[in-house]
This record gives structure tokens, C-alpha cells and sequence, in this order.
């Protein structure tokens, strides 16, 4: 079975065998990322257990399932990964689970994907879908479509659930809106330490400049150094941002060469772990937000 791109609005010929059969035990729904998880428990209510597999503070560019979280995977309903090639994973992960559950790529599906063309590399989407709200609100209403389809009785409530996270993430993009028209735009410059922000840059109207590539993995040379410690001096930008789950070093170097005040750690790729105040996807993006306007404002 291929992953399954787009979502089903009529999904009675794709029941699963327990479908009208009752709720007797909740779906087993099993997430790749941290942001999924909290939608599908939010949009999912009591009508999901939801397992995620990759951990706030994990690195979703380089987690790879374990065998017995590909048995969870097999045993799901239900798989929601972030897709746009962030788990390299997926194609295999596809092949294992075959019919018995469905794999869906949510920001596969999502309209307006940012494609990147960076030297070195031919033109790549950026995962990080994340960042922008609406991507969420679309994202919800996905798996909202995706949950029922595996429990079509349900379907109400999942629509119900989805629509009252909406107006939280809504509430969120005006509260982030009016935080930011604060920041002249001239200040609206992001550099930060892998290229994790063009969604949130996309809807604001920031510039992002990142140190290494769309993957944690891909590491700058030292001529993407100078041009960014050239860019920083240029263009008097007064902050730089770490990343909870990125390695330090770089940003060091950029604030030694430059004198560049550090904003920060920013939340790039998901969630925050228990105790970091960035456990829910609004306390995260409030984070962020918070940072980056604290940063760039002052004098
Ligand atoms: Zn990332």
C-alpha cells in the first residue's frame, strides 16, 4: 500500500474491519513527531491512543525506528508522520506496515510547500511545515478527515475537536500577528543554526539566514561562515538564535567573530520536553515568538 497523499473525504469503502462495530477500544494512532502527537490527541479525544515515537528532544532528521517501534508501527490504525522527506525512513516503513494500517504524510498533502534551492544541493522541500499556524489549522483538518475515515461513527466528533483546537491556533496566529508588527521589518532578520524557520519567515515577512542547511545534518563550510559573519556586520542584525537540539559550536563561533548578541534558544523542530515550558505546541510557538521579538526589538 502507498502512502496515502491526500485526504479522504468519503472513506467508506476503506473501513477498517472493526468499523461498525462500535468504539469498544479506542484507534491506535502512532505519530512520528511531536507536533502530530498533540494534534491527533487533541482532534482524537477518547477515540484515540495515541503512541508517538519520536520524543521532544529527539532529532526527527536523524531518528530511525527501532525494531520494536516498527512493530508498533505494524499494529497501528493509524501512522501520522510529518513527511516532505524529513523521515528517510518512509518508503521501507510503508512496505512493512502494508495493508494492515494506513501511513499518512501530512505535510505531504499540505498546499504551498516551500522549496529550497541551496548550493550543493538540487531543489529540496523544507519539512519544518510546523512552523506556520496555517499549516496546523490545514494539518488538523486532515487528520480530523484521516481519524474518521478509520472510525466513521466518529466522525462528528472529530470535526468538533478539530474545529475547537482551530480557534486556539487561530488565537495564537493573531496574538503572534500583533506581537510582531511591533518589529520594524527591517529588523525581521532570522539567523539561526539550521534552516528550520522559512514557514514562520513566509508568513511574517522575515529573511532567514541559517548557518547549516534544511537538515541538522548538513554542516556549513567556512565560506558560508564568512558570508554570514559578513551579513551580520552589514547588516547590523542584533541577534542570533540557538536551537534546543542543535549543537552550539557554530553559533558560538558567529557571536565570537562578530560580537552579535545570542536571542536565545528557539524550538525548530517540535516540542519541547516536561519542564521546558515548550511541552504544547502553543506554549512552543508563544516561545519562539517571545524570543525572536525580544531579540531583534532592542536597541
Ligand atoms: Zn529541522
Amino acid at each position: 500500500m502507498k502512502a496515502i497523499l491526500a485526504p479522504a473525504l468519503f472513506g467508506l469503502a476503506a473501513c477498517t474491519a472493526l468499523a461498525g462495530q462500535g468504539s469498544a477500544r479506542p484507534l491506535r494512532v502512532v505519530t512520528l513527531s511531536t507536533v502530530l502527537a498533540e494534534i491527533a490527541r487533541e482532534v482524537g479525544g477518547r477515540e484515540a491512543a495515541v503512541v508517538n515515537l519520536v520524543q521532544p528532544g529527539v532529532d526527527p532528521h536523524t531518528f530511525n525506528p527501532s525494531p520494536a517501534e516498527i512493530r508498533t508501527l505494524i499494529d497501528a490504525d493509524l501512522v501520522l508522520a510529518s513527511g516532505l522527506g524529513i523521515e528517510g525512513y518512509l518508503g521501507r516503513l510503508v512496505a512493512s506496515v502494508g495493508t494492515r494500517g494506513r501511513v499518512v504524510a501530512v505535510g505531504d498533502a499540505l498546499p504551498a510547500v516551500i522549496w529550497m534551492n541551496r548550493a550543493g544541493t538540487g531543489g529540496e522541500r523544507d519539512p519544518h511545515w510546523w512552523n506556520s499556524v496555517d499549516n496546523m489549522l490545514i494539518a488538523s483538518g486532515l487528520v480530523s478527515a484521516e481519524l474518521a475515515r478509520a472510525r466513521p461513527e466518529s466522525a462528528g466528533e472529530f470535526e468538533r475537536n478539530a474545529l475547537a483546537y482551530g480557534r486556539r491556533l487561530s488565537a495564537l496566529k493573531a496574538w503572534a500577528a500583533a506581537e510582531i508588527a511591533a518589529l520594524p521589518p527591517a529588523r525581521r532578520q532570522l539567523v539561526t543554526s539550521h534552516d528550520a524557520f522559512g514557514y514562520f519567515a513566509r508568513d511574517y515577512g522575515f529573511a532567514v539566514h541559517s548557518i547549516n542547511g534544511l537538515s541538522s545534518e548538513s554542516e556549513a563550510d567556512a565560506k558560508h561562515l564568512a558570508g554570514l559573519i559578513d551579513l551580520i556586520r552589514r547588516e547590523r542584525i542584533r541577534a542570533v538564535f540557538a536551537e534546543s537540539s542543535a549543537n552550539p559550536r557554530l553559533v558560538a563561533n558567529l557571536i565570537g567573530e562578530t560580537g552579535v548578541r545570542l536571542g536565545g534558544t528557539l524550538y525548530a523542530d517540535g516540542l519541547g520536553p516536561a519542564g521546558s515550558g515548550a511541552e504544547s505546541y502553543e506554549a512552543m510557538y508563544r516561545h519562539n515568538v517571545l524570543a525572536i521579538v525580544g531579540a531583534l526589538a532592542g536597541p
